[in-house]
């Protein structure tokens, strides 16, 4: 971690929590959260959930005077409105209370075919909305075991980069290798810092500032026992946590491992 950058962790709970479960979770996340207040929070709730959760975490906010938590969409399409049947816009997700974004998730690029090129888009469409964003970047195993993990990792922060300029905390980019997702399997605190470095020396080489605004998470099987360690790593701004922020006794420890080093 940085002093200069507020730390952000994140829980991405992908099609989990859509509706009553989701904002008891979130009340709980965000009475978590208050205790960390060093710390940046954020959710990414199914769609459904959003509306659901985002006055109750504000309600929360306002009786424990603290800031209220982030909530993010986990998806969004580069147009403001039109015929994209199923989808929703930067601006809708805005409306409905998101500050946040992620984009670009490997589910994403893998059973939903999104490229480079798209994901850029979208991170266009939401910094524009005036969203935050979490633009999803990692290797596969077979990327990573042929030796090919910084070609692949840095191919896809070229794409975002030109993108996230002038967005300062706004900008964040998700280091999670594709074989470390759901499967128990984490990084080393030492690989994860190596690519994390090797991501900030890409942005430094484009723009300084960008590389000293932008945070960059490790996201990869992150539990309450393996937390510490990454987020201690210099580059390692923090965390975008799936599996494990599905339930606050696993979430909170992870905000409280960040809170103890910010
Ligand atoms: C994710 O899907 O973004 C993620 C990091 O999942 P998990 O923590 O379960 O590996």
């Amino acid at each position: 971690m940085n002093p200069g950058r507020t730390p952000l962790i994140a829980g991405n709970w992908k099609m989990h929590h859509g509706g009553a479960s989701g904002v008891e979770l979130a009340v709980a996340v965000a009475r978590a959260a208050a205790l960390a207040p060093k710390v940046e929070v954020v959710v990414a709730p199914p769609l459904l959930a959003i509306p659901l959760i985002v006055p109750e975490c504000a309600e929360v906010a306002r009786q424990l005077r603290c800031t209220p938590i982030g909530v993010a969409g986990q998806n969004l399409y580069p147009a403001p409105k039109g015929a994209f049947t199923g989808e929703v816009s930067a601006e809708m997700l805005l409306e409905a209370g998101c500050r946040w974004v992620i984009l670009g998730h490997s589910e994403r690029r893998q059973y939903f075919g999104e490229t480079d090129e798209f994901v850029a888009k979208k991170v266009v469409a939401a910094l524009a909305a005036g969203l935050g964003v979490m633009a999803c970047v990692g290797e596969t195993l077979e990327e990573r075991t042929s030796g090919r993990t910084l070609d692949v990792v840095l191919r896809m922060v070229d794409a975002v980069a030109p993108c996230l300029r002038g967005a300062g905390a706004r900008g964040v980019i998700a280091y999670e290798p594709v074989w470390a997702i759901g499967t128990g399997k984490v990084a080393t605190p030492r690989d994860a810092q190596e690519v994390h470095a090797a991501i900030r020396a890409r942005l430094a080489g484009k723009d300084a500032g960008l590389a000293e605004a932008t945070r960059l998470l490790y996201g990869g099987s992150v539990k309450a026992d393996n937390a510490r360690e990454l987020l201690a790593q210099a580059d390692v701004d923090g965390a975008l946590v799936g599996g494990a922020s599905l339930e606050i006794g696993a979430f909170a420890p992870i905000v409280r491992a960040a809170s103890e080093l910010a």
